[in-house]
């Protein structure tokens, strides 16, 4: 199963166990990878004008002279938009800024009452090395901020109407068990696909409903605060360089601060030197602080990565 690819469930397709070779050919046919920017010339009526908070207007007949509706612009889950749709974020962004300015004051902080001394000192590489992995960290950590971590679009009003109306004619009229199920045969497999009451549609394998963005997410990790993101199929390599080059960043910091601090103490009074430099003394308390979280996320990620496993489906 985990190797599996998912495919859409036709909504046409009989209610028995099906081979999941087709993706559904409802009215709006066109594969839409996500929210992302839509083509500029599309005039097409917006997929979600019956469904969820950003419905609405658009669907109207009286609609001619009016710029259609970008994708985006209505779109249903808690997500934020920038750039004409380019960037997206999570709802809550609160905790992404904090992750921002803990990268930035350290990192400022260091370039500029640390590196001059190192440099000065030791060798040019220190600045060089730190700079080249501030900038490997920072476009890791924007790529998993505002990309699409895989958000699978809500069923239309029609492809709903039709699985309802279908899920309605396999059983009985009257009752309808809680978590309605689907199987179907993936690779020999027997795969059981739960139906997202959101969503309108079964969640292909390894997704998830994201209950803060509130949308299905493909091959769903986790919702990570200190992103602002999800973290699924399509930013989950942003996300892991990420934590594996901040806990670089973070050692590299903390063991130059060390260095920076024991040298200047020579022949004078340790005490001393850290009164002097309360820039670096910062540093190190926030390094000290963050690098054991760090580190231990990016093993937990390693980890999960050798055993093709995301932090949803870690049985631990
Ligand atoms: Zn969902
Ligand atoms: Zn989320």
């Amino acid at each position: 199963m985990k190797d599996c690819e998912y495919q859409q469930i036709s909504p046409g397709a009989a209610p028995q166990p099906a081979s999941p070779g087709a993706r559904r050919p409802g009215p709006a046919a066109p594969p839409t990878p996500g929210p992302g920017p839509a083509p500029p010339a599309a005039p097409a009526p917006p997929r979600w004008s019956g469904s969820g908070s950003g419905s609405g207007s658009g669907s109207g007949s009286g609609s001619l002279g009016r710029r259609p509706r970008r994708k985006w612009e209505v779109f249903p889950g808690r997500n934020r938009f920038y750039c004409g749709g380019r960037l997206m974020l999570a709802g809550h962004g609160g905790v992404f800024a904090l992750t921002l300015l803990l990268i930035l004051t350290t990192t400022g902080l260091f370039f500029v009452f640390d590196c001059p001394y190192l440099a000065r000192k030791l060798t040019l590489a220190i600045p060089i090395i730190a700079a080249i992995l501030f900038f490997f960290v920072m476009s890791c950590l924007l790529q998993t901020s505002f990309t699409d971590p895989g958000i699978l679009p809500r069923a239309t009003v029609c492809e709903a109407a039709a699985l309802e109306k279908q899920i309605d004619n396999t059983g009985s009229s009257t009752y309808r068990p809680p978590p309605r199920t689907r199987e179907v045969m993936i690779n020999g497999q027997m795969v059981k696909l739960k139906y997202c009451f959101t969503c309108k549609m079964f969640r292909p394998p390894r997704t998830s409903h994201c209950s803060v963005c509130d949308n299905c997410v493909e091959r769903f990790d986790h919702h990570c605060p200190w992103v602002g993101n999800c973290v699924g199929r399509r930013n989950y390599r942003f996300f892991y360089a990420f934590i594996l080059s901040l806990s670089f960043l973070t050692a590299f910091i903390f063991a130059c601060v060390v260095t920076h601090l024991t040298l200047r103490s020579q022949g004078s009074n340790f005490l001393s030197t850290l009164k002097e430099t309360p820039a670096s003394v910062l540093e190190l308390v926030i390094c000290f602080f963050s690098i054991w979280s760090i580190l231990g996320l990016s093993g937990f990620h390693t980890y999960l990565v050798a055993s093709n496993l995301t932090t949803n489906e870690d049985p631990d």
